[in-house]
């Protein structure tokens, strides 16, 4: 462990970094000074904190891959001069924000920890406190000047996650997230335990960041009933690149014949197709039953174990690089940041 370890902390948003005003009860944001109010603790650490402030700090469902790029260039402008990073945010979309950072960061060979929590730091009962501490604990973490955990992860409710492995499944209780297909990186307890076969290796290749992202992709989540014309509207959408299917199950859908159709011409009008599946856990099998062998003929392409959130970013992502048609199909299946198991 590197006594010295220097964090820069980049605080986006979010329950976390609220506290309460004594006499108005308003929630109000946390600033660095008062950080050490609600923190002692920190002061033990003897650790070098540096802190970045998001102005305005946004609630998470505000955030928008504009905001992915600011935060992804805070990071690469203070890359070398700190050692690991903890990035405070809100937990609703925190899953989508840990994903595309994931892709933006290639060759991300340091530790950039996301955190938050289900309840604001000034209170008695928060969850925030420990979130932060394991977060602060696991990012300064090393063997011989190798971080433990060069990647994107979320740590959260004493569990360290990849972040591209997760989702937000539950809104009320401190366990908020879930990695349904991945296993966790640490378990925190007494001691903090780390899974090193999990979790990724660094390449000590030098940093590139990813900053163009396009967002012209849709999600079609399927349910029984689903409609012609609400199918064919989203399919119009005018510069639309990519749809992700939320597909049933193994990646099943309908085998009605309006539903292929509609598939079938949005493919030729050359809109990618990117089957994922509602299961919060196991994979997609395109052909493991009839009723996904005709989403194969088509040209639908499996997504594998992958969520939705890392689906979304991963398409905006290879969108933005500008590639060929062709090739963002290739590297839909080809697992880039550890985000499935293929
Ligand atoms: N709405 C908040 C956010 O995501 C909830 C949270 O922080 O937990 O910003």
């Amino acid at each position: 462990m590197r006594e010295q370890a220097s964090i820069l902390i980049i605080y986006t948003g979010g329950t976390i970094g609220m506290v309460q005003e004594p006499k108005t009860c308003v929630l109000t944001p946390l600033t660095f000074e008062n950080l050490y109010k609600y923190l002692p603790v920190l002061e033990n650490f003897h650790y070098h904190f540096d802190f970045y402030t998001f102005k305005p700090l946004l609630d998470s469902s505000n955030m928008s891959p504009a905001f992915w790029v600011e935060l992804a260039k805070v990071i690469e402008e203070n890359y070398e001069t700190f050692d690991c990073f903890v990035v405070l945010h809100g937990t609703d979309t925190m899953a989508y924000t840990a994903s595309a950072l994931s892709f933006m960061l290639e060759n991300l060979n340091k530790p950039v920890i996301l955190t938050g929590s289900q309840l604001p730091m000034g209170w008695v009962r928060t969850d925030g406190r420990e979130n932060f501490i394991n977060s602060i604990e696991i990012a300064a973490a090393s063997e011989q000047d190798t971080p433990l955990v060069p990647e994107v992860a979320i740590c959260f409710d004493n569990r360290l996650y990849r972040g591209n492995r997760t989702t937000k499944f539950n809104a009320e209780h401190f366990g908020a997230f879930v990695s349904g297909n991945y296993p966790v990186l640490a378990d925190v307890g007494v001691n903090i335990r780390y899974h090193h076969e999990w979790i990724l290796k660094p390449n000590f290749r030098k940093l590139k960041v990813h900053k163009e992202l396009d967002s012209n992709i849709a999600i079609l989540k399927l349910f029984p009933g689903i409609n012609e014309n609400s199918v064919r509207c989203m399919l119009a959408t005018k510069g639309l690149k990519a749809v992700i299917l939320e597909t049933f199950g193994a990646g099943n859908a309908p085998t009605v014949a309006w539903f292929l159709d509609v598939l079938k011409e949005a493919v030729d009008k050359g809109i990618i197709l990117f089957n994922v599946t509602q299961c919060s856990g196991g994979t997609v099998e395109i052909g493991k039953y009839e009723t996904s062998v005709e989403l194969g003929k088509i040209g639908v392409i499996g997504g594998y174990d992958i969520t939705t959130e890392s689906a979304v970013t991963k398409l905006m992502y290879l969108l933005g690089c500008g590639l060929p048609k062709e090739e963002v199909e290739r590297l839909l299946q080809v697992s880039l940041r550890g985000e499935m198991t293929v």
